[in-house]
């Protein structure tokens, strides 16, 4: 994926990505979806997801692990989920203490991708006793330090190339240099690629919704019941035009929302209402033509019961459906919320 210049789609070319606008990237990752699925595609965004890497972390960290991430040489992991906090990333409680010059790092992250797998990861803990997000720090942490116990989590219900687990750090210490920008800013830093990655996340989806759908438009004009094509059922041709128009317009909302950010405006509500959307109409979208495939819709011989698992995460993974529409609240009541 490195040759093919797949990774990095977003990444400054300073750094050594495409630098491409998110607009851009979104087109491109759909038609990855449309042709493979999800796998590709999020691999894809790998480096987008350790943009605090590339961005904080001092030329040596960058050089280890960064620009392999963007040649597809190495996986940094991202962990933020704990076993008593994962949507309110607030109440973290792995602890990062400063001790005669290094961090030494108490806790333990879970749900995490790439749990065995990753080289490095970036793990969020907390630096002080601040409320909410603003006593956490990121680090990056080589997965073979002392201390560092991973382990596999049970199967997942879809995109299982990912396999997840726990990691446990006890008493694991790390250099001053590995912490990713200031004291505190763990979650400020990251504000910018979380407002991509929810667009470019929605981007994928569709793709894959859209191979469903056209996969269902042909078997819809082939297959025969009751003596015509399906498609003349009215039942069937009305779904798909349904389908077609949710496609569509969730298609317009993501590029409006990422057209927003390259722009520079404030796009936050605008890629967490597109995230939630893309991911309802997505599975809408693969339910209904693995329905109208019928029995082999519903088979492994097909790929909508693939997609359909695989996509499902959407609706949890970088921010449940409920934090995506909390987020896309404050672009009509500000961050207060509604009065
Ligand atoms: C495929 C996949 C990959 C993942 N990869 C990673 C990874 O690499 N690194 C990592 O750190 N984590 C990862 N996660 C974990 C993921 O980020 C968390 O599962 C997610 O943030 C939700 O946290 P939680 O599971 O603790 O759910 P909880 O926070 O316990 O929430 C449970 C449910 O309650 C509801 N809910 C929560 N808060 C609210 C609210 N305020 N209002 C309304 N409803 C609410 C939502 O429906 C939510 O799904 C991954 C998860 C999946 C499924």
């Amino acid at each position: 994926m490195g040759h093919a210049g797949y990774l990095g789609l977003t990444v400054p070319s300073e750094r050594g990505g495409r630098g491409l606008p998110a607009t851009r990237a979104a087109v491109l990752l759909f038609h990855l979806a449309y042709r493979s699925g999800t796998t590709f595609a999020k691999l894809s965004l790998q480096p987008e997801f350790a943009s605090v890497l590339g961005e904080q972390g001092g030329p040596e960290l960058v050089a280890e692990y960064f620009a392999p991430m963007l040649r597809g040489e190495t996986l940094v992991a991202n962990q933020v989920t704990e076993p008593a906090a994962g949507s309110d990333a607030g109440g973290i409680q792995l602890t990062a203490a400063l001790e005669r010059g290094e961090y030494r790092l108490d806790g333990v992250k879970t749900e995490a991708a790439f749990a065995v797998d990753a080289r490095a990861a970036i793990v969020y803990g907390r630096t002080s006793d601040e409320p909410g997000t603003r006593g956490i720090s990121a680090f990056l942490v080589e997965q073979d330090r002392e201390g560092v116990r991973r382990s596999l989590s049970p199967p997942d219900l879809g995109e299982r190339w990912m396999r997840r687990g726990q990691i446990v750090y006890e008493g694991v210490r790390v250099p001053i240099d590995h912490r990713l920008g200031p004291e505190g800013s763990g979650f400020k830093l990251v504000r910018t690629e979380l407002t991509r990655e929810r667009g470019l996340l929605a981007a994928i989806y569709l793709g894959v919704a859209r191979a469903a759908w056209d996969r269902s438009l042909q078997h819809a004009a082939q297959r025969r019941a009751f003596g015509e094509p399906l498609a003349r059922q009215s039942a069937v041709r009305d779904r798909l035009v349904d389908a077609w128009a949710e496609l569509e317009s969730s298609w317009l909302l993501v590029l409006w929302a990422l057209e927003r950010f390259d722009r520079g405006e404030r796009a936050d509500a605008y890629t967490a209402l597109a995230k939630a959307t893309a991911t309802r109409v997505a599975l809408e979208v693969i339910d209904t033509a693995l329905q109208f495939h019928g029995g082999r819709g519903y088979s492994s011989e097909l790929p909508f019961e693939r997609w359909w698992r695989d996509v499902r995460s959407g609706g949890i993974a970088h921010g449940p459906t409920e934090i995506m529409r909390r987020i896309a609240s404050t672009g009509l009541w500000g961050e207060d919320g509604p009065p």
